[in-house]
């Protein structure tokens, strides 16, 4: 029985859903073999532990097989009512009627502990890259994750959610996360050095990590334009956290040492993350690569 475990083991390993789309028929294929094994734990003859153990990891393995299968499902439809459908009949059926604890304790309220800025780019969700779990962490996504100074006519929408955040639901992180490739960042790099724009909202928005794009351009004037964008993300970001300050109720909470604020980098080409703290100098950044 070990055997056959090891082996229907590397079967769903190499064709783990996360580095192989896996097809619907694969997928059955997978958990028919497992449900036999299944069987095989209780009705073989080896050691009683051994079996456990071996029945334990493969109710786990079918669950995610379960699991992939109908992430296939979803992915394979390309009408958007059906794939809405699609999409929270998953939810339901996958996280919702499983997790009854906790869907019973966010219906009373919520209580997250991270204030996140995140893009609006759809490769960088916070909560996929972090599993942040429903009630975690609430979030704020724009164009290139920016925190603007406090402005209560020109970014009330910004403002509202980081008071919320800090003075209702007393968060006790805020996170702002950069990314690679961002167009946001490459759009900063790109306005004309007279500062005309072309665009109604992007550039003037963006604008707000300025000072950070003549950081870059001063200390970096030797690097291409994609290298001078890669440091751009990590520069607009401490420009972002130094905005954060600007806020009255932000300040006073850092000030008592009731909320820290982290900066953060994720490279999805190269599969990293970076975290570092406001004062960079005092805490050096941690990297954590996947
Ligand atoms: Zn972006």
């Amino acid at each position: 029985m070990a055997a056959k475990l090891k082996k229907c083991m590397m079967l769903c390993c190499t064709r783990n859903p996360v580095k192989e789309e896996m097809t619907k028929e694969t997928c059955e294929e997978a958990i028919v073999a497992l449900q036999k094994l299944l069987s095989a734990c209780f009705y073989g003859s080896e050691k009683s532990e051994l079996k456990a153990v071996a029945a334990a990891k493969v109710r786990q393995l079918t669950a995610e097989l379960v699991g992939a299968r109908q992430n296939v499902a979803v992915k394979s439809v390309s009408d958007p009512v059906e794939r809405i459908r699609a999409g929270f009949d998953h939810f339901k059926k996958v996280k919702y009627q499983k997790d009854h604890a906790l869907y019973s304790k966010l219906a009373v309220g919520q209580s997250p502990k991270f204030l996140v800025f995140a893009c609006s780019d759809s490769r960088v969700c916070p909560s996929h890259i972090l599993n942040f779990q429903p009630g975690e962490a609430f979030v704020v996504r724009n164009i290139a994750n920016m925190v603007p100074p406090f402005d209560k006519t020109k970014y009330s929408g910004v403002g509202a959610a980081i008071e919320y955040a800090v003075l209702h639901l007393k968060v006790e992180n805020v996170l702002v996360i950069g990314h690679s490739c961002c167009g946001g960042i490459k759009g900063l790099m790109s306005i004309p050095s007279d500062g005309t724009t072309k665009s109604d909202f992007i550039e003037d928005w963006v604008k707000i990590c300025k000072s950070a794009r003549v950081r870059v351009e001063t200390e970096y004037k030797n690097l291409s334009l994609e290298e001078q964008c890669s440091q751009l993300e990590k520069e607009a970001v401490n420009v972002s956290l130094g905005n954060l300050l600007s806020y009255p109720f932000v300040r006073e909470a850092v000030v008592k040492k009731t909320l820290l604020l982290k900066g953060a980098h994720y490279d999805f080409v190269k599969g990293s993350f970076e975290l570092w703290d406001l004062d960079s100098t005092l805490s050096p950044s941690i990297a954590f690569r996947l």
